[in-house]
């Protein structure tokens, strides 16, 4: 007798999307591909695996990420430093730049896919997530910035999101960030006595990145700290001021908050996060912005572009708190098949039936026997078809099959002839 394996069990905060479940992620991936279409925005696909350096130089060595989230390894067989992907900007960008997708002009992408960030997990917050994304390239005008909030802002529409709140600010230019960061180093100096180590560790390095910190005994302190909106010029303003205009004009209400930073080094700009108050501390369900100097950074030549990500699980769970029923895609019928002679007849009929478009699921055996029709019946009950065909010996021998009604009108039985099954294929679809 062998020995009983050992169960192994999902890497910790890496979850399994399971059916019925997994139902409402495509149901989501279809609206999301239906919505990206109508805003003309083509579907990208990038590794999951990237050289290290890929992060390390796009989202800013002194950020939560690249300090203390990332997978990274060495390849045991060549040595190359390589990452799961934490967020998929960096990626694309890379990709664009490599097969130099700007060559004719701006391009419009959306991604979706698993995202891989070593955190604590909890509700909302998963080693192994998911995220959706849109990214405009080569595009520098504050209307592109606007199109891709009311992306966002459709998209929470169409899918009967409700208490959704957009915050909105702009990190200006670097050169506007370089005097907020002397008039924020001098004032987190004041108050040395109430940073944290991260803060303290990060004072010199990236101050900018201390606004974003999640220790709630530094929220005081941090909503004092100078604000960059006061440091914009004319030019960071007038853009500030046209993604205003357009998000006003569409009727898309926002709040400015000036605190507002995001976790990544390659943001300018328009930056913005949709809100949330009913997912506890994981409340933002989607962030983004400009990021002018990505692609430069990156290898490319100097493009502007912008973007934005969701995350999938945050968004489900949304809805769900939201009581938000998925219209159930119902099975139209289970196959009762009382005698193995019968299937090849059977699932022909099956098969025909299919290909009209009807859902049927067959009954399966265990070994040489299908099971008895009782049991059989008990199977198709609990799958929820509205109606069951008997491929039964009597049938067969008329070359028919019956159908009988198990939810409205239960017990109600017709014969149909096995010649033309899509001649009354409808008809297992109709439901009264
Ligand atoms: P947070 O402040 O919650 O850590 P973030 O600023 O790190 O979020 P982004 O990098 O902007 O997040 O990613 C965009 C979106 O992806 C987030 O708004 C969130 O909805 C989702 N997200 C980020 N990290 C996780 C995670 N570990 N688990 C689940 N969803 C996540
Ligand atoms: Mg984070």
């Amino acid at each position: 007798m062998p020995v009983k394996a050992e169960k192994l069990v999902a890497v910790k905060g890496m979850n399994d999307i399971l059916p019925p479940d997994s139902a409402r992620w495509e149901w989501l991936e279809g609206q999301v591909r239906e919505l990206m279409a109508r805003y003309a925005y083509g579907n990208i696909r990038t590794p999951i695996l990237e050289p290290t350096a890929l992060f390390v130089r796009g989202l800013g060595e002194v950020t939560d990420i690249v300090e203390k989230e990332m997978y990274s390894f060495e390849d045991k067989l060549n040595g190359e430093k390589l990452t799961l992907r934490p967020e998929a900007t960096a990626g694309v960008v890379r990709a664009v730049v490599e097969h130099n997708l700007l060559y004719e002009g701006g391009k419009r992408l959306y991604y979706m896919g698993p995202m891989f960030r070593h955190e604590r997990p909890q509700r909302g917050r998963y080693r192994q997530f998911h995220q959706i994304g849109a990214e405009a390239l080569g595009f520098a005008g504050a209307e592109v910035d606007a199109e891709l909030i009311l992306l966002a802002h459709a998209l929470w529409q169409q899918l009967g999101l409700e208490d959704v709140q957009l915050q909105l600010n702009s990190l200006g230019q670097p050169d506007e960030r370089r005097l907020h960061r002397a008039a924020l180093i001098a004032y987190f100096e004041q108050h040395a006595d109430q940073l944290d180590e991260d803060a303290r560790r990060r004072l010199h390095l990236n101050p900018l990145r201390i606004l974003d910190t999640k220790n709630p005994a530094m929220q005081s302190l941090v909503a004092d700290a100078p604000k960059l909106l006061d440091f914009l010029g004319e030019a960071s303003l007038a853009h500030f001021n046209r993604v205003r205009e357009i998000l006003d004009a569409n009727d898309v209400r926002y709040q400015i908050n000036p605190r507002l930073v995001r976790g990544m080094d390659y943001y300018n700009l328009t930056v913005f996060e949709f809100v949330t108050t009913r997912l506890g501390s994981q409340g933002t369900i989607c962030g983004g912005g400009r990021y002018d100097y990505l692609i430069e950074q990156i290898g490319g030549k100097p493009s502007p572009a912008v973007g934005w990500a969701l995350g999938v699980e945050r968004v489900l769970e949304l809805l769900k708190e939201q009581g938000a029923e998925l219209s159930a895609t119902d099975l139209d019928v289970y196959a009762v098949i009382p005698e193995v002679q019968a299937l090849p007849v059977a699932m022909q009929c099956i098969q025909s039936l299919r290909r009209a478009g009807v859902r049927v699921q067959m009954h399966a055996g265990t070994g040489e026997a299908m099971g008895s029709m009782k049991s059989q019946f008990k199977r198709a009950d609990a799958s929820g078809a509205h109606y069951a065909l008997i491929f039964g010996a009597d049938e067969l021998a008329q070359h028919e099959v019956t159908v009988k009604s198990l939810r409205d009108g239960a017990g109600n039985q017709t014969r149909y002839s096995l010649n033309q099954p899509s001649e009354w294929a409808s008809h297992l679809q109709s439901r009264t």
